[in-house]
């Protein structure tokens, strides 16, 4: 596969020799395995790209963007290649790797940074802690573009205080699939982007929504991204790579791990904290993930686990964990530690040693870990709802989760890792799966487990499901519309006519369902 000559010669000049290649071997370096492997996407989707081109400007991007539309090149952005949706599916498609756009700069007085997509998590939080300041940080770690993350995502359990993602994204560049430059929110009328609602418009909801358009419409270059008053003390980095984290100042920061005497008192003791007022972050933790935490290498894991297995009776699913910051002062710390003991004290909640200190949700990346138990992990469902909607979703999968179970992990009947947006008025649930992926006949299980059985669950419980949204199914049910994705269709038609961006987003799921024998999609 390659481009036509002519094409690649453009493409030459726009950014010079250096920064495209159609080399195979520089393709293929491109080509996903991990989460995309997993999910079965790859060996019936993807596409090997045929070139791969790195700018440096947003005029750069812009006339790569022109040059596709006039030679009808299918072309993938990609900004830091976690995400499954980043890669090729056309055939003869360019990736527009968009590191080097890394321009990072913060307005203390005002509280915001302005990042290109090629900037991480890692890199603006340690700028903004030099300030006093700090940004929400994903749940999965501190490794992804901060950009690519705010269009599609943003979860995190530090939204327990600041809330839905959409909000912190302010004035914004927006190369859209015709190449034309759109400036969102304050940049619209001049160089200031300190507001993302105006005074030029606020696109935010067609741009990101609940999770955005996954490279389907055109390439954000630039964005100012708000950040919040943080606690002064400096959380110094201890450990050997891999296993490093941020040593927490206690007297400004703490962990709190209860064991609770049953789920009830867990989510009633969660809400309760909410109504107080107090805390940082709160969050369930999955049994799995303790076992996952002691364990130094995959075989002491299963060891630890399967002995697990055999002593039923010692299960404990009610652990919570919550995080206290002293964001005005030390005194602020201590005091919400004793309410947060008189709550626990009601609730019969046990207080656990923990240390303090952070792998992933500051500044540090463990989401790799994740995969390490079985070699296949993938979430099917995930939901910003009440809490109530999130434990009853998580009830719910893991009573039909039993018929997938093997392939999938005995977690024992685990609901699901759910945690507190905004005080306790949102409730995020994120539901797991960990399965072998080398086995080909588990993994079409795990497929229709995945992409048949969960959009139908979804559609009958109301949930709308933030890694299956972008599914027919669940667009389509009077639940949620029942148009939803006619209207996606219908914008995703006016931006762009030809269907270039990131073909076939943003119905890729269908799409694979559709060429999958083993799969159903009876979805009605
Ligand atoms: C194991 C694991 C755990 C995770 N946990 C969390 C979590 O707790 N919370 C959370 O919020 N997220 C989580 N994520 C998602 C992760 O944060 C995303 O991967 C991140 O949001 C985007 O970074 P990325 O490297 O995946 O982006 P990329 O892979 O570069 O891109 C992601 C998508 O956006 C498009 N895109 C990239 N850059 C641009 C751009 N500049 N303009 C337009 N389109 C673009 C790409 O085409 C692609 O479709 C997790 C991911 C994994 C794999």
């Amino acid at each position: 596969m390659s481009l036509p000559e002519e094409v690649y010669h453009i493409l030459q000049k726009i950014v010079g020799k250096d920064y495209v290649s159609q080399d195979p071997v520089t393709c293929e370096a491109y080509y996903p395995t991990g989460h995309g492997k997993d999910t079965g996407l790859e060996r019936l989707l993807y596409e090997k790209a045929a070139c791969v081109i790195l700018p440096k400007t947003t005029q750069e991007v812009q006339e790569i963007i022109k040059v596709a539309n006039r030679f009808n090149i299918p072309y993938t952005p990609g900004s830091t290649f976690w995400f499954i949706t980043c890669q090729t599916k056309a055939p003869n498609s360019l990736i527009i790797d968009l590191k080097r756009m890394n321009e990072l700069f913060i307005e203390e007085k005002n509280m915001y940074g302005v990042v290109g997509p090629g900037v991480v998590y890692s890199q603006l939080q340690e700028e903004a802690m030099k300030r006093g300041l700090y940004i929400t940080v994903p749940g999965g770690g501190g490794q992804v573009s901060v950009v690519a993350n705010l269009i599609t995502a943003g979860w995190s359990p530090l939204n327990y205080r600041v809330g839905m993602p959409s909000r912190r994204i302010l004035g914004t560049e927006w190369v859209l699939p015709d190449g034309e430059v759109l400036e969102l929110g304050s940049l619209a009328m001049g160089s200031n982007p300190f507001w993302g609602e105006g005074p030029g418009p606020d696109l935010r909801f067609i741009l990101k929504g609940y999770s955005g358009w996954f490279g389907g419409l055109g390439i954000v270059t630039k964005m100012a991204v708000k950040l919040f008053p943080f606690q002064p003390e400096r959380l110094k980095p201890v450990g050997v790579s891999p296993n490093t984290m941020l040593e927490f100042p206690t007297q400004r920061m703490r962990w709190f791990n209860y064991y609770m005497p049953d789920s009830k008192a867990l989510v009633e003791a969660m809400y309760e904290i909410g109504q107080a007022y107090i805390g940082a972050a709160i969050t369930k933790v999955p049994l799995m993930w303790r076992f996952v935490a002691k364990a130094n290498s995959r075989g002491e894991f299963w060891e630890l686990w399967n002995k697990q297995l055999g002593n039923i009776q010692e299960f404990y699913p009610a652990i919570v964990r919550v995080l206290l910051i002293g964001y005005t002062s030390e005194e602020q710390l201590e005091y919400e530690a004793r309410v947060l003991d008189d709550i626990m004290k009601e609730y019969g909640g046990e207080l656990h040693r923990t240390r303090q200190g952070d792998e992933s949700w500051i500044k540090n990346a463990d989401s790799a870990t994740m995969w390490a138990v079985t070699g296949g992990y993938a979430s099917c469902a995930g939901m910003i709802d009440t809490v109530d909607s999130a434990v009853k979703g998580g009830e719910y999968y893991a009573k039909i989760k039993r018929k997938f179970t093997p392939p999938l992990v005995d977690d024992l009947g685990e609901p699901g890792w759910f945690q507190m947006g905004e005080f306790g008025h949102m409730g995020y649930l994120e539901f797991l799966n960990y399965w072998d992926p080398d086995e080909i006949e588990a993994r079409e299980r795990v497929e229709q487990w995945y992409f048949d059985e969960v959009p139908k669950a979804d559609a009958r419980m109301g949930i709308y499901n933030l890694f299956q949204c972008q599914m027919i199914p669940v667009l389509s049910t009077v639940k949620f519309g029942p148009n939803h994705h006619l209207w996606m269709e219908k914008i995703k038609n006016l931006f762009d006519p030809k269907h270039l961006s990131n073909p076939p987003a943003p119905f890729e799921f269908d799409e694979f369902v559709k060429r999958a024998k083993h799969l159903k999609g009876d979805w009605d």
